[in-house]
């Protein structure tokens, strides 16, 4: 193993280091990026065309298509268009429902 091997850059934005970084050990699962559905772009135009570039929660630029139904089917019916700080939000709650469901509350 040589020491003059180029080390590829740490995969996460905009951190500078190298591999294997220190800050931000590999996540085997986040790979290649998350696995979208084929056609995935198309439908995302299609979604942000039809819900006109807005948030569907609170009217502002939409940033993101989200799954209305958390692990529905990937169906016109099932996506909006959120902005970003909407779909944090619709995310947190997800996970505070999933984590109450879970306990049995
Ligand atoms: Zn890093
Ligand atoms: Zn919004």
């Amino acid at each position: 193993m040589s020491p003059q091997r180029a080390r590829p850059p740490c995969l996460v934005w905009p951190c500078r280091q190298l591999q294997p970084c220190p800050e931000h050990p590999r996540q085997p699962w986040l790979g290649a990026g998350r696995r979208m559905p084929p056609g995935w772009p198309q439908t995302v135009a299609r979604i942000r065309a039809r819900d006109r570039g807005c948030c569907r929660v609170c009217g502002g630029p939409g940033a993101v298509v989200d799954h209305i139904q958390r692990g529905g089917p990937e169906a016109d019916w099932n996506l909006q268009l959120l902005c970003q700080p909407c779909s944090d939000a619709k995310t947190e709650a997800e996970a505070l429902a999933a984590r109450r469901a879970r306990l049995g509350w």
